[in-house]
């Protein structure tokens, strides 16, 4: 059975009372509301993780940061590396996010390199991949989606690959309001297990849990949710609602 994963992206938003506020109404409404068959994840900026960390003691909601260094340590001012994540209890990391890679120019390569080195250091990686508009309508995005798949993951091992949280995210849904149909999300994560069973075998690429992300709101997440590939979703704008939040968790 693969896991069920709600994630929340909080990007760059809310200060440390509000960022606060926010997890502690999340935890309290799961305890309340969510049987627990549903793993939720809050992945906020580096400055509060510590501080939610402490929040959240005795929930089982994950925490997770936004970005990594690829390197272990060392002069790379304003960079903040995996094993500082480990101290402060960070269990996951977004690797590869749509606006990384056009904002901070991340490549395939180089997220190779972050992968590497979050699963060195045992966090579990999210890792993104998606199309821009311009490739949808080309009807290209199968290929562009394998080829980021490929050249950031195919150097894993079968085990290390397992690790990995994979989340599709076409670029022109995300924060747009524009949502990809769930027969988009759908064929898009079925061709992602067709191609991680081509190189690691069904049973690995029956256990790997597959996000959709793009304007996912309680209004949708259900349908989305219902894909037989689809095992969760990552959620930007509607993170920042905890009401939001736990309806899109409670879709399922
Ligand atoms: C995201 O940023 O990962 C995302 C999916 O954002 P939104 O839900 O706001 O489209």
């Amino acid at each position: 059975m693969r896991k069920k994963i709600v994630a929340g992206n909080w990007k760059m938003n809310k200060n440390l009372e509000e960022g606060q506020a926010l997890a502690s109404e999340v935890k309290h409404m799961a305890e309340d509301e969510l049987s627990g068959d549903v793993q939720l994840i809050m992945c906020t900026p580096f400055i509060h993780l510590s501080t939610l960390k402490g929040l959240l003691k005795g929930s089982a909601i994950g925490l997770g940061a936004q970005n990594c260094s690829e390197h272990e340590s060392g002069a790379y001012t304003g960079e903040t590396s995996v094993d500082m994540l480990k101290s402060v209890g960070v269990e996951y990391v977004i690797l590869g996010h749509s606006e990384r890679r056009e904002y901070f120019n991340e490549s395939n390569e180089l997220l190779a390199k972050k992968l590497d080195t979050t699963l060195k250091s045992q966090l579990t990686p999210i890792f993104c991949c998606g199309e821009p508009l311009e490739i949808r309508e080309k009807e290209e995005q199968n290929k562009y989606v394998q080829q980021q798949i490929e050249e950031s993951l195919f150097h894993l091992s079968a085990e290390e690959v397992s690790k990995v949280v994979i989340a599709y995210e076409p670029i022109w849904a995300i924060g747009t309001g524009k949502t990809a149909s769930a027969e988009q999300a759908q064929e898009m994560h079925a061709v992602i297990r067709k191609q991680l069973e081509g190189k690691y075998g069904k049973e690995v690429a029956d256990s790997i849990s597959i996000l959709y992300g793009g304007s996912v709101k309680p209004a949708n997440a259900k349908e989305i949710f219902a894909g037989e590939d689809v095992d969760g979703g990552l959620i930007g704008g509607a993170s920042l609602k905890s009401r939001d939040f736990i309806d899109i968790a409670k879709s399922f």
